[in-house]
């Protein structure tokens, strides 16, 4: 199953990507789409297909850790910016590997669509 995944397969280097950032545990790069002047995807190295299957809370930490590592590399820490997880169907989540969204470089409206 992960060898079809898309994101396991720009993790393993078999899917050109423009990365933007990295640590032992995840991998950013820029999102093919973006939705905002700053959008990079922040992904773990290992598969989970959500938010719904990670039972550790390093994961998220490890996430968590190199999107704020963006943010500031991208010079979007101090103005602010938005990290996003979609989870499944009503979530609007398209790639079943686990990711968030770093979004910035405008203003954010609220709520989200
Ligand atoms: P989501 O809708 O939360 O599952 O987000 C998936 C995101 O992945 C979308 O914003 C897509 O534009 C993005 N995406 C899909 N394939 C690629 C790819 N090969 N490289 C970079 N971003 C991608
Ligand atoms: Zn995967």
């Amino acid at each position: 199953m992960t060898d079809q995944c898309v994101f396991c397969r720009i993790a393993r280097g078999e899917i050109p990507a423009k990365i933007v950032a990295e640590s032992a545990a995840c991998l950013a790069f820029r999102d093919l789409n973006p939705e905002a002047p700053v959008h990079v995807l922040v992904i773990p190295r290992e598969h989970y297909a959500s938010l719904n299957e990670v039972k550790s809370p390093q994961v998220l930490a490890d996430v968590m850790q190199l999107a704020v590592e963006v943010a500031r590399h991208e010079k979007i820490a101090d103005r602010g910016y938005r990290v996003v997880l979609n989870i499944n169907s009503d979530g609007g989540q398209t790639v079943f590997h686990l990711h968030a969204h770093v979004l910035g470089g405008r203003h954010m409206t609220w709520p989200p669509g």
